[in-house]
């Protein structure tokens, strides 16, 4: 087990990808004093931007990706989406968390709930069909609605369709056949949940564990809006959720940080609905609320360093994410107006173009309640224009 801290060496950690979590994650290795170095397709992404080591290009092209492990001595990432083979390359030359073995079993979706199903986790009924009929057949099981996804490369719900009848069961598997003959799909039942919760989990190669709180996280048309720290839930159901987090992690065997997504049922049950193996949107809240934040305990959690507490400081936080309105520059149009608010915490993720939906900072407030906390990060949020 490696620990640069005791050979003198800089660390230098490596992420690929630059975009606004590897940002997170690079202001936190600045603040232990280690250095970044950051891979990712465009240059001047948002992390790309804060250091020298910036290697543009694609991950796929060899000779950057050597020109990139060159650079840093051990390796994360900040997305999921990455081809394993890639991840198994980046393996043979530099220690990498999470390792491709995590990442290939939680990037098809089947496989990841499967996994969970089998750990006696509980996570909504799926099945992974081949064709229409597998699809009605558990339909007919349980009854629409019913989501049809496809097991890998989805995000932000893109790669999901909620359908109410057979018809648009069929016409929605047409549509994913039409967009890629090849994509595998799974059925899964369709959860009418009170609250989605979220709890992160941090967890180092010698198995020592950092359980943040659980969130509710708000979503609207898949995308996070906001999020609030802790969840208004009782003190059982708290419980399930922070143990069902912790049980799919070790599920898992996973090193670094994870984001477990999760259902709470209107009859109260906890259901498992996704990890992602990286630091979680839902999580952008620790910088200021918790002692340690996600970003540092990824970092810690990666290098094998004792982790740092997950507790909130605060009685209650909120984080409310700046969301593109336009088509158009990442920069906003009217900032003052927004830091006229004073007891807030305002994030710039330095995207060079703004869209519909795409996030583009976020803002973090405290509150003696939730909904203290929420007030103020959503009033702050409404100041802004992109
Ligand atoms: P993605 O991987 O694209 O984020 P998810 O599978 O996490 O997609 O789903 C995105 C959102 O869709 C969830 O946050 C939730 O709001 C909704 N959703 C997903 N699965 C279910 C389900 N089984 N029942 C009800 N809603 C669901």
């Amino acid at each position: 087990m490696m620990n640069f801290l005791k050979t003198n060496k800089q660390v230098v950690l490596g992420i690929l990808g630059g975009g606004q979590l590897a940002k997170m994650l690079a202001n936190s290795a600045y603040q232990l004093g280690f250095n970044v170095s950051i891979i990712e397709k465009e240059k001047s992404s948002p992390a790309g931007d804060m250091t020298k080591q910036e290697f543009v290009g694609s991950w796929e092209n060899e000779e950057i990706l050597n020109q990139f492990l060159e650079s840093c001595n051990i390796v994360t990432l900040e997305n999921e989406f990455i081809d394993p083979e890639i991840l198994d390359k980046v393996a043979e030359k530099r220690i990498i968390f999470p390792t491709a073995k995590t990442i290939r079993l939680i990037q098809d979706k089947y496989t990841q709930k499967d996994i969970l199903r089998r750990a006696g986790i509980k996570v909504p009924d799926f099945r992974a069909i081949n064709s229409v009929e597998d699809a009605l057949e558990f339909a007919e099981e349980k009854s629409f609605p019913m989501l049809i996804k496809a097991r890998k490369y989805g995000y932000d719900g893109y790669g999901n369709a909620t359908v109410f009848s057979q018809e648009e069961c069929i016409s929605a598997i047409e549509r994913f056949k039409q967009s890629n003959p090849y994509r595998q799909l799974m059925v899964e039942e369709f959860v009418d949940f009170s609250k989605e919760l979220a709890v992160l989990v941090a967890r180092n190669q010698s198995g020592e564990l950092a359980i943040y709180p659980c969130v509710e996280t708000i979503q609207y048309q898949h995308i996070c809006h906001s999020v609030i720290a802790p969840a208004e839930i009782s003190k059982e159901l708290c419980k399930k959720a922070l143990d069902a987090a912790t049980n799919c992690v070790k599920a898992i065997e996973g090193v670094g940080i994870f984001g477990v997504e999760l259902f709470l049922t209107k009859d109260n049950d906890v259901l498992v609905n996704e990890i992602a193996p990286r630091p979680h949107n839902s999580g952008h809240y620790t910088i200021e609320a918790c002692y340690t934040s996600q970003f540092e305990n990824c970092i810690r959690a990666v290098l094998n360093l004792p982790l740092g507490s997950a507790e909130l400081i605060p009685p209650a936080a909120a984080m409310v994410n700046l969301l593109g309105t336009r088509e158009g520059s990442g920069s906003p149009e009217n900032i003052e107006k927004l830091l006229c608010h004073k007891k807030v915490w305002l994030h710039l993720y330095n995207k060079k173009v703004s869209r519909v939906g795409r996030k583009m900072g976020h803002i973090t407030a405290f509150g003696n309640s939730q909904e203290e906390a929420f007030k103020l990060a959503q009033a702050a949020a409404n100041a802004i224009v992109w």
